[in-house]
């Protein structure tokens, strides 16, 4: 028996006895007459002793060998501290050693296994087996293992089933580019590894599974931003014999039941949103609602005057900065220049002061009177002491600006708190999107999702304003799950092919399986899925999803561990029928 105890669990009550403890040194510090060692394992730090009087020599002789991250094992009897440590559970205790084993040596790792760490970044991903024994990582782990389970019990008692599905699948030209792995056993052909369990989820509810689910790896090769994962976690659900307030209420109590068992957060019923609605109060379609600063549209109060560029614009809109009416010159024109940035693109900003004695001081005094702007106040719903940021320009962009700045000065001014929970749902999402680049539409959320029947009319005339039936669900800021009612009829689900610029011969070898199970009667049915990366790093109150992956890719999307992605030799090539052409 390695032990009898983990070092996390021995208290005043255990004084006196016999135990037996096994982990790593953390540290030791050595008076000659008197060792102590701190020993640690996931549970915890147990204090050990080893003393003159009390310590056989050769035990003694052996503990001055220990170094940091040393495997040993222990034997020893549990004692009272006289020196007690508040800040560890077993800080009022130590284990007086009577017998030490050293099971491993260690190199001294290359940073301080601690909370607060001296290694960046890269030597960490290199070693992330020893970043794990630190309690940072090893406690979102830990964390993410709650989430999930939560997540298993409340879905398992309501009758979901896990189903696993392949992972080794059919590329398609939807959506992100997929991950391909070659086949040996067919020369030239590839399979593709799934950018989510769609379809599948989708035959089986054809298959009369009625309610599944699936914690799941799924693989995009995207380009990388900050923060993505090119394989990443969905909590993939699938219901049949459903409508979309069906869904709502089923994942919303979902989303409640981990709040409550995992911060104790009663939160009553969601809001809901339309998308149009987001966009237009908060320019984004994952609104943080934690904070205020409405978007407030000024067309009609500040166009008509003699100010051109407003004049010009297609949309002019602001937001009320609480408090910010005090910003001196200085911290205004840094606003003007962080919206000016690429990354932002505004061409301007005007302000308006509401200074204390009810007089507005703006950039654009020369073009308005105090009546014209005490409108823009009541629209924005300024206060005395606040601050008008106004952005315009071309509607959908001049929306995603001043969006950007409102979250900038949530974060700037603390109002973004990641102890505080704001869920909300957006629903009656566009079903196709424009793209500038293929100049057409493509669906906004993927090619199964039903069309709203009332909009249906307008498929052939005026694609862009046909809502679909979809969802996503929003957390402080994030869409953390996105779903919808799919379509279960085959000639519908071509007809979606074909606006989607589908020939019936490409619907048909790419999405053919699909379209034949819709002919052996396929219930209605629709679902979601949850980001559970994203979904357990809000939940633990950070923004980083890296942080609950076991073994995350870097930026740069390659695994420095292990080293991978990397070249395969020659003979492997071969075997799989694969030359190479790449430029150096
Ligand atoms: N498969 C979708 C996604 O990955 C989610 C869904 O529609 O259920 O976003």
């Amino acid at each position: 028996m390695y032990r009898s105890h983990n070092c996390g669990e021995l208290r005043v009550a255990d004084v006196n006895k016999e135990v037996t403890l096994a982990g790593w040194v953390q540290k030791s510090r050595d008076k000659g007459f008197m060792i102590w060692v701190d020993l640690r394992d996931r549970y915890g730090i147990t204090q050990l002793i080893f003393d003159e009087v009390r310590t056989d020599a050769a035990v003694m002789e052996l503990a001055k060998s220990l170094g940091r991250e040393f495997v040993v094992q222990v034997k020893g009897t549990v004692i009272e501290r006289e020196a007690k440590n508040d800040k560890l559970p077993t800080g009022e205790i130590e284990l007086l050693v009577s017998e030490l084993t050293i099971l491993n040596e260690s190199q001294l790792p290359p940073f301080t296994i601690e909370d607060e760490t001296d290694g960046g970044e890269d030597i960490r991903m290199k070693y992330r087996y020893l970043d794990i024994r630190r309690n940072p990582v090893k406690n979102s782990l830990l964390f993410r293992h709650k989430v999930t389970q939560e997540v298993r019990n409340y879905l398992s008692n309501l009758d979901f089933c896990e189903v696993e599905t392949p992972y080794l699948i059919k590329s398609t030209p939807e959506g992100a580019r997929d991950f391909v792995v070659p086949s040996r056993m067919n020369p030239g052909q590839f399979y593709a590894l799934p950018q989510s369990p769609q379809t599948f989820k989708q035959l089986l509810m054809v298959g009369g599974m009625d309610k599944y689910f699936q914690i799941v790896k799924c693989f995009r090769d995207e380009d990388l931003r900050a923060d993505r994962q090119p394989e990443f976690t969905q909590i993939d659900c699938e219901m049949s014999f459903i409508e979309q307030e069906d869904i709502l209420n089923v994942f919303e109590g979902l989303t409640r039941h981990l709040l409550q068992k995992i911060h104790n957060i009663e939160i009553e019923k969601f809001p809901r949103m339309t998308f149009d609605e987001a966009m237009r109060t908060y320019g984004n379609d994952k609104p943080d609602i934690r904070f205020g600063m409405k978007f407030g549209e000024l067309n009609a109060v500040a166009q008509h005057k003699e100010f051109p560029v407003f004049n010009a614009a297609e949309l002019v809109v602001g937001i009320a900065v609480p408090g910010a009416a005090s910003y001196t010159r200085k911290e205004i024109d840094a606003l003007i220049d962080w919206v000016k940035r690429p990354q932002v693109g505004a061409s301007g900003m005007v302000y308006v002061k509401c200074e204390a004695n009810g007089q507005y001081k703006s950039s654009v005094d020369k073009f308005y009177d105090q009546a014209d702007l005490a409108k823009w106040a009541e629209v924005t719903g300024a206060n005395e002491g606040d601050l008008i940021l106004v952005l315009s320009g071309p509607a959908n962009k001049t929306r995603a600006q001043l969006s950007a700045l409102r979250m900038e000065l949530g974060n700037r001014m603390g109002l973004r708190k990641p102890n505080e929970f704001a869920p909300l749902w957006v629903v009656d999402f566009p079903l196709l999107e424009w793209d500038e680049d293929s100049e057409r539409f493509h669906a906004m959320h993927h090619p199964f999702t039903s069309p709203k029947p009332e909009d249906m009319h307008l498929l052939d005339t005026d694609p862009g304003k046909v809502r679909a039936n979809a969802y996503d669900l929003v957390l402080n800021g994030n869409e953390i799950g996105g779903g919808s009612i799919r379509i279960h009829d085959k000639d519908m689900q071509a007809l979606m092919f074909k606006h989607l610029g589908f020939t019936p011969e490409q619907a048909q070898e790419q999405f053919g399986f699909l379209m034949n199970a819709f002919q052996f009667g396929a219930p209605p049915h629709g679902g979601l899925a949850f980001g559970l990366d994203r979904l357990t790093a809000i939940l633990g109150g950070q923004e980083t999803i890296r942080d609950f992956i076991a073994f995350p890719k870097n930026n740069s999307g390659r695994d420095v561990m292990i080293d991978a992605p990397a070249t395969i030799d020659n003979a492997q090539l071969d075997e799989l029928s694969i030359m190479l052409n790449v430029k150096a």
